[in-house]
């Protein structure tokens, strides 16, 4: 089966603009991946050399109502099928709280981790990197993922790890 890629991130950090532009569609449905539950929020990636499966937990999460202790649930449960979970963080909100909540619960996770800072356009590549290092992932990936900026690199790290 193919390898699972997790977006995670505080609401409004662009998860589901990178899952758009990754998948190439909101519509890319999975129906053949037993074990994975079968809904919107689950797409094929077939842009780099390698094909894999993202999965948007920020709209598994919108599914329900309220933020819940259910949504929270399928939040975890998208994390744990995992292979590779990009977590990301916003450059013109800056760092926040919840960003420092969820590196924590990731941190525990133990499963490889990139941190996507996107919204880099018209930010300061170097500031955004020393912001986000007190999150303590190494080497995190610039991307505008309105723009497709930084995407082919993110592509090839994502490769890398799977
Ligand atoms: P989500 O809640 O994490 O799924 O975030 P969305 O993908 O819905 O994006 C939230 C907002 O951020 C939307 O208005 C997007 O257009 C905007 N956004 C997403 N990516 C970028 C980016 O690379 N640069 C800028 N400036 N805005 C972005
Ligand atoms: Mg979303």
């Amino acid at each position: 089966s193919l390898p699972v890629v997790a977006l995670v991130g505080r609401p409004n950090v662009g998860k589901s603009t990178l899952f758009n532009w990754l998948t190439q569609s909101r519509d890319a449905l999975v129906a053949d991946y037993p074990g994975l539950t079968r809904d919107r929020h689950y797409g094929r990636c077939r842009r780099g050399a390698r094909e894999f499966l993202v999965v948007d937990t920020g709209g598994v999460a919108d599914t329900v109502e309220a933020v819940d202790q259910a949504a929270l649930r399928q939040v975890e449960q998208a994390l744990e099928e995992a292979d590779l979970i990009l977590f990301l963080v916003d450059a013109r909100e800056g760092l926040t709280a919840a960003d420092e909540d969820i590196a924590a619960r990731l941190r525990r996770l133990d499963k490889p981790v990139v941190l996507v800072i996107n919204k880099i356009d018209g930010e300061d590549p170097a500031l955004a990197a020393a912001e986000f290092s007190v999150l303590g992932f190494a080497e995190p990936v610039m991307i505008a993922a309105a723009h497709g900026r930084g995407t082919a690199k993110l592509l090839a790290r994502i490769e890398a790890l799977l």
